[in-house]
């Protein structure tokens, strides 16, 4: 079997980020699965979308179709028992007292790191690929270069394993990150992300803006539009 340093598992949610990392780890490993999280979002339209955008994402190229393996669907209703957010239960996104916007959902990337690594464990997979981002969020502290460090220090000790965290979009900007897909899969990849994959808190589909569907409005509309603008300004990042 192939060395787990060469065999990575994808956090892929179906949005913009992680199909994002999803072409990144197909170019860097010979061998990806992926996990995706039912763990009662509000909306399930991004999971809804995975499996059409794993299925186009075997067309982008023979070498990714040949590379890409297992996917795996994981209910974390756990999630929505234990906290009442606006992700997870039907009310308005605001900012909070802390300083953190009400869609966080306190512990979820940790709870979804434990989970991808304890399949990763069973699979044999070395490389956890996940897409936090610290340069251009809400300040999601669970999207933290340390925090993913900490814990993949962590769960190494707990496991007795040698998992590597990647996070590839870590310092990225949203339109670096548009940038990294053109690079990875060229105008075709563009293209797929912006029309079949899912960022909108809000579920929406509507129509199609440039920047892909959404309601246009709340926060994550807002910076994936301003995102792509910014990289059909400066496609090449210079
Ligand atoms: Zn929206």
């Amino acid at each position: 079997m192939t060395a787990s340093t060469q065999r990575a598992l994808v956090l892929f949610s179906g949005g913009q980020d992680s199909t994002t990392c999803l072409a990144w780890a197909l170019q860097h490993f010979e061998y990806v699965e992926t996990i995706g999280f039912d763990y009662g979002q509000r909306h399930a339209v991004e999971l809804s979308m995975r499996p059409q955008l794993l299925a186009k994402m075997r067309q982008q190229s023979a070498g990714w179709n040949s590379r890409l393996g297992e996917d795996h669907l994981l209910d974390l209703s756990l999630i929505s028992q234990l906290s009442h957010t606006a992700m997870t239960a039907d009310i308005a996104i605001e900012m909070q007292a802390n300083g953190l916007p009400n869609t966080f959902v306190p512990g979820r990337n940790l709870m979804f790191m434990l989970t991808a690594a304890t399949l990763a464990y069973r699979r044999q997979l070395g490389v956890l690929v996940g897409g936090m981002c610290e340069t251009d969020f809400s300040g999601y502290p669970d999207c933290r270069d340390d925090s993913m460090k900490a814990l993949q220090v962590a769960l190494n000790l707990g496991m007795d394993s040698r998992l590597r965290i990647e996070t590839p979009l870590m310092w990225l900007s949203k339109a670096q990150t548009w940038q990294l897909a053109e690079s990875l899969g060229g105008t075709a990849l563009i293209d797929l992300i912006r029309t079949d994959t899912h960022t909108c808190y809000l579920g929406q589909r509507g129509q199609l803006h440039d920047w892909g569907h959404g309601c246009g409005s709340c926060p994550a509309c807002d910076l994936r539009a301003k995102g792509y603008a910014q990289f059909c300004a400066n496609p090449h990042g210079h």
